[in-house]
């Protein structure tokens, strides 16, 4: 390496004639040391700029990232606000429905007390029921189609309230139901008790004709003219007419006597039954079913009678009462 050992002369001639010539030498070794250093130095500076750049690419990244994120946290907590503004407006909305779920459940309170008062049942009276339709009174009263004024935006102390409120009402509804149902059930059992009762209880006019010709009790004979103990009712009407059951029961007797004529005896349970005499035609057998308001017969005037007419019995515990109070109501009632 004969070079480094050599000398190298470098001179700097300035442009104006008058300045002196600068000259320097130099070594090989130190002229290839200084341009190792500025190849150095020229990398090092590359180097830097490269990692400058992609910083600064980084730092924009980021800072994109921030930016995008705090807009997706903007939107979230938007979001939030709606939703929590949407779960206030149900809040409001259930608190309206329990309100109303209890004026309805007062009302099938005030249904219950009827169908108890028409069925004979006593009314035992529940002190919420009452409380219920007492609060209720407020609900309606708030419930009013004329409403408005200033329109205040909720506290949160206030929806805290309300929820608060509405919990309780639907845990009263709740337990409102659980009370009602056993009594409901007891009152359609009385109901449906009440209703058989009615079904083998005569309650109509055996005939279409409302005309009476001979009370219960005491009368004139008519063949005889001798004050005679009469043990039924005259319905006078047309031969032909129908004559019907007047409550469920079972005929029991058929036949002709020359005192009723043809005539039909009906079993209805409870220790009640009915007869129907002077008859024209026998339209039932012994053991026929019946139901209140079927046909059975036709009126006539067999047997000891001075002219057509249905002469009527009811029987409690094996002897005639008065059938009068027997006739409520039309066999059109019953079959509409
Ligand atoms: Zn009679």
């Amino acid at each position: 390496m004969k070079w480094r050992r050599h000398k190298f002369t470098f001179m700097v001639i300035p442009d104006e004639a008058n300045k002196q010539v600068v000259r320097f030498q130099l070594s090989g070794a130190t002229l290839l040391s200084t341009l190792i250093l500025l190849v150095v130095l020229a990398v090092t500076a590359a180097a830097s700029m490269v990692m400058y750049g992609k910083r600064a690419n980084e730092v924009g990244r980021l800072q994109q990232e921030l930016a995008s994120s705090t807009g997706q946290y903007e939107k979230i907590i938007s979001d939030k606000d709606r939703h929590i503004g949407d779960l206030q407006t149900e809040v409001a909305g259930l608190s309206d429905q329990a309100k109303k779920i209890q004026n309805k459940m007062a009302d099938i309170h005030k249904l219950e007390s009827q169908l108890k008062k028409i069925a004979g049942i006593p009314n035992a009276g529940s002190a919420s029921g009452t409380k219920a339709s007492a609060d209720n009174q407020d609900a309606y009263a708030m419930d009013g189609e004329g409403t408005g004024g200033e329109e205040l935006p909720v506290t949160d102390e206030e929806i805290d309230g309300l929820l608060l409120q509405t919990t309780r009402d639907f845990s009263d509804i709740a337990g409102m139901i659980d009370e009602m149902k056993p009594r409901l059930e007891q009152t359609k059992d009385a109901v449906l008790n009440m209703q058989n009762r009615l079904r083998v209880t005569p309650t109509i006019w055996p005939a279409d004709s409302r005309k009476i010709t001979s009370p219960f009790g005491v009368r004139r004979d008519p063949f005889t003219h001798r004050a005679r103990f009469h043990a039924g009712l005259d319905i006078s009407g047309d031969i032909g007419d129908p004559i019907y059951a007047a409550a469920d029961g079972m005929v029991t007797h058929t036949g002709y006597d020359g005192s009723h004529g043809n005539n039909v005896m009906i079993l209805h349970g409870n220790g009640i039954a009915t007869h129907y005499s002077h008859l024209s035609k026998i339209l039932v057998k012994p053991g026929t079913k019946v139901r209140k308001g079927d046909l059975i017969a036709e009126m006539g005037s067999t047997g000891r009678s001075t002219g057509p007419h249905l002469h009527y019995e009811v029987y409690v515990g094996g002897k005639q009462v008065d059938p009068q109070p027997y006739l409520q109501n039309s066999r059109e009632d019953i079959r509409p």
